[in-house]
């Protein structure tokens, strides 16, 4: 019996070896060859044609018409979300693409489309249109796709004035908190050349996954940060959310003014922004064994996984060995009786 106990010990890790061996060869999904860096170009041009997207103004309800239209072109499934704020009521817009099997799970990718400006317009080109058109052009690659688990690709309003967009979209789904698997949020992607993922405590396991499974590791770090953007809406609310955006992000000169035109967009990050979220929203979305992305990496995992059947195979030899030995004795006992 100990030998088969051994037997089972080897085997199980030489399983538990060649799952972490298969699983960090990942291959880049082919669905990224098909984002195209004119059309986010376009994009970019066409929100900031608008020349503000101030939250509450006529440029702006006319900017969130056209992203509502747009993605009503290419076939998704699209609604607004209207809500009260101190500044007036203002419009969120909502997208879904629906998953196969699991289709109650969501991976959601979002990013606000307002904007503002210390004086004058509003053009804001790195903050936030860039990631605006991201968002666009991945409802596009993925609009034909049904992977396992559904997309929500939400544009929010309101964030340069209190983050009342993503806050009101929290709040008023409590329905599907418990089955968002990971949010992905956009803020400031077009300035410098290689980005950060900002998590929390919660959403540490989710960066390394994203990490992980990137094919841009060269410009791609993970880091501990606490900017004020959207993400922070979900944090509160305890949902596993990254934000992704451009290295030192409060180094962009022209952050908050009318010179945040397009002309200061590099359109090469932008591109990689768009390849690095659509390589981490494919893994979360067709990845069968991501139930257990926040336990696995629990530090409490590997005490669990390795002391309970440590103390599972002890208590089963103590006990076979303690049968032996019973029947010994009453084997002894038995041949002593006379
Ligand atoms: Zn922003």
């Amino acid at each position: 019996m100990p030998r088969s106990i051994t037997v089972i010990i080897l085997l199980l890790s030489s399983f538990l070896l060649a799952q972490n061996i298969i699983s960090n060869n990942f291959q880049q999904p082919a669905l990224i060859s098909e984002i195209s860096e004119e059309n986010i170009q376009w994009l970019i041009n066409n929100l900031t044609r608008f020349q503000t997207r101030r939250a509450g103004t006529a440029e702006c309800n006319m900017s969130v018409e056209y992203i509502y239209n747009y993605l009503d072109s290419i076939n998704i499934s699209v609604s607004y979300e209207y809500f009260n704020t101190p500044s007036g009521v203002l419009i969120n817009v909502i997208a879904e693409i629906a998953g196969s099997d699991k289709k109650g799970d969501y991976v959601i990718i979002g990013a606000h489309y307002d904007s503002i400006s210390n004086s004058g317009n509003a053009p804001g080109a790195v903050d936030n249109a860039a990631a605006v058109a991201v968002l666009m052009e991945l409802a596009r690659v993925l609009s034909n796709q049904s992977l396992l688990r559904s997309f929500k690709i939400l544009f929010f309003s309101g964030e340069e004035i209190g983050r009342y967009g993503s806050l009101n979209w929290v709040n008023t789904h409590y329905d599907i908190r418990g089955n968002i698997t990971a949010t992905l949020i956009l803020d400031m992607v077009a300035y410098g050349s290689s980005l950060v993922i900002d998590y929390n405590s919660l959403s540490k396991p989710l960066a390394d996954y994203i990490l992980e499974r990137t094919s841009y590791k060269n410009y791609v770090s993970a880091e501990e940060n606490n900017y004020l953007s959207d993400h922070q809406s979900f944090w509160s609310a305890n949902i596993p959310t990254v934000l992704i955006h451009q290295n030192n992000p409060l180094d962009y000169p022209y952050c908050h003014t009318s010179e945040d035109t397009v002309d200061k967009v590099n359109f090469s990050l932008v591109v990689l922004t768009a390849s690095t979220t659509l390589e981490a929203a494919y893994f979360l979305a067709s990845d069968l064994s991501l139930e257990n992305l926040y336990y696995k990496t629990n530090p409490i995992y590997p005490v669990v996984f390795i002391t309970v059947p440590v103390v599972f195979l002890t208590s089963l030899c103590l006990l076979i060995k303690f049968k032996a030995s019973r029947r010994e004795i009453e084997h002894s006992s038995n041949n002593s009786r006379l």
